[in-house]
């Protein structure tokens, strides 16, 4: 064998495979969060992965950290195109907006969910592939809809039985009121130059608020003392940023208003929010959402206002796996279907194909070998039943129905049609059975 045959083939560096059981609760927190969206009236948009590169740095920025260092980006050898492994979902669903004339007519509340690339030191919660679930919201221009981005997000957390989630509430204010506070930044940091870091010096004069974001503790201390861009906004972004809050507080939903909560990027206004937790260690914002009503005309569309969130979903399942309710519930098929024998097997597709008609999730044995092994398996896959089949009931169309976690039940030989008339009674009389399959009745 030579070399390369003989090696190993592993998974990229930060880029995970997803298993069952563990992809089975994604599933459960994706149809969550579907639900969710599609009852605030999101829809859903499906995006390509790969996008032209500039659609990022213009829509991105040249200065931040993903367009500095962490795009997947190369040159498609074919045609010399340059092209970019999607960091975020914003920059795709802004262009496919415009490409495709979507906020002419009326406004559009939309919803992706897919895999991001980010080649990013990995470390518990951050990854080089991870997935993000996204709303966009284009051609409204809040406050309303701002709130009800949040409201939206609270609901799903109630919805996956998640409660340390703390919200982070800022406002950027206008353009021209982020150049007054820029210039005055720049001059209070300009006085701490020695103080600053690496990162720090480099974006004094190209993206000084992201220095605000700074986890470097030191960096931070400076901060503390910096000019508070909330104390430049003039009153129309003021109506804004009180507006949000106002209907925060209606619907009771707490909140901090924290000052350091930036976007470096000039097409962000108004509100930005976060929402975090401490159980999560470093990487505790699961939720980061905020109004870019210059990102469209920015990259060549009509000026429409828009707003939206992304939230990781890493982040959210460490945190269904430690706080959450329901998502661990195992979901185990009905029925295990057992057989043996060339008949029996035939009236066992047959019987298996009618349950399923009926809503029974049914395991179809598969591979032969004796009732004894097939048993086991039945067990092991937490069946509620085994419908078992041999000769005997394939000469007669009938089935032997075993109860396998209700001993009360016993076993009994049933004709293969009335097979999922007992199921189902069997389910709606029992309501352990119910909770542990995962439905109310089939
Ligand atoms: P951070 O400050 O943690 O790097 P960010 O500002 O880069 O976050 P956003 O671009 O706002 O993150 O992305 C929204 C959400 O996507 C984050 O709040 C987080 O939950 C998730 N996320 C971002 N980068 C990663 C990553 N590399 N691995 C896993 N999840 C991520
Ligand atoms: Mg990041």
């Amino acid at each position: 064998m030579n070399q390369s045959a003989s090696q190993r083939l592993q998974s990229v560096r930060g880029m995970n495979d997803i298993l069952p059981p563990e992809a089975e609760r994604w599933a459960r927190l994706e149809a969550v969060a579907i639900a969710c969206l599609e009852g605030y009236g999101y829809k859903p948009v499906r995006l390509p992965i790969v996008e032209p590169t500039p659609l990022f740095t213009r829509a991105i920025g040249e200065v931040t950290d993903i367009v500095e260092k962490e795009m997947y980006s190369f040159v498609d050898s074919l045609n010399g195109e340059e092209l970019t492994l999607r960091p975020e979902g914003t920059a795709g669903c802004a262009r496919a907006v415009i490409q495709h004339g979507l906020a002419n007519q009326a406004a559009q509340r939309l919803y992706y969910l897919g895999p991001m690339f980010r080649h990013e030191r990995p470390q518990k919660g951050r990854y080089r592939q991870f997935y993000q679930i996204g709303a966009e919201v284009f051609g409204l221009s809040g406050p309303d809809v701002d709130a009800e981005l949040i409201l939206l997000t609270r609901r799903l957390w109630r919805n996956l039985g998640l409660a340390d989630m703390r919200l982070q509430l800022n406002s950027l204010g206008q353009p021209e009121e982020r150049a007054r506070h820029r210039a005055d930044l720049i001059a209070y940091l300009e006085g701490f130059a020695a103080g600053l870091d690496e990162d720090a010096r480099r974006r004094l004069h190209s993206n000084p608020l992201r220095i605000l974001d700074s986890k470097n503790p030191q960096i931070q201390e400076i901060c503390a003392g910096a000019p508070c861009l909330l104390d430049y906004l003039g009153a129309e972004s003021l109506d804004h940023f009180v507006g949000l809050q106002r209907i925060l507080w209606d619907a009771g939903i707490e909140f901090d208003v924290n000052p350091r909560l930036v976007r470096g990027l000039d097409y962000y206004n108004h509100g930005v929010f976060e929402w975090v937790t401490d159980s999560l260690g470093a990487q505790g914002t699961v939720c980061a959402g905020g109004r870019y009503d210059g990102l469209v005309a920015q990259l060549g569309g009509k000026p429409t206002p828009a707003c939206g969130f992304a939230l990781g979903v890493e982040r959210l399942m460490a945190l269904c796996a430690a706080h959450g309710g329901g998502m661990d519930a195992p979901s185990p098929p009905d029925v295990y279907l057992a057989h043996q024998g060339g008949a029996a097997g035939r009236l066992a597709v047959y019987a298996a194909e009618t349950l399923r008609d009926a809503g029974v999730k049914v395991l179809l044995h598969c591979g032969g070998g004796s009732f004894k092994a097939q048993m086991k398996k039945a067990d092991g896959a937490g069946a509620a039943f085994a419908v078992i089949i041999g000769d005997d009931e394939a000469a007669d169309d009938t089935v032997q129905l075993k109860a396998l976690r209700d001993a009360a039940s016993g076993q009994r030989r049933v004709r293969v049609d009335a097979l999922p008339g007992f199921i189902r009674e069997y389910f709606f009389n029992n309501d352990t059975a119910k909770k542990e399959n995962g439905h109310g009745g089939i």
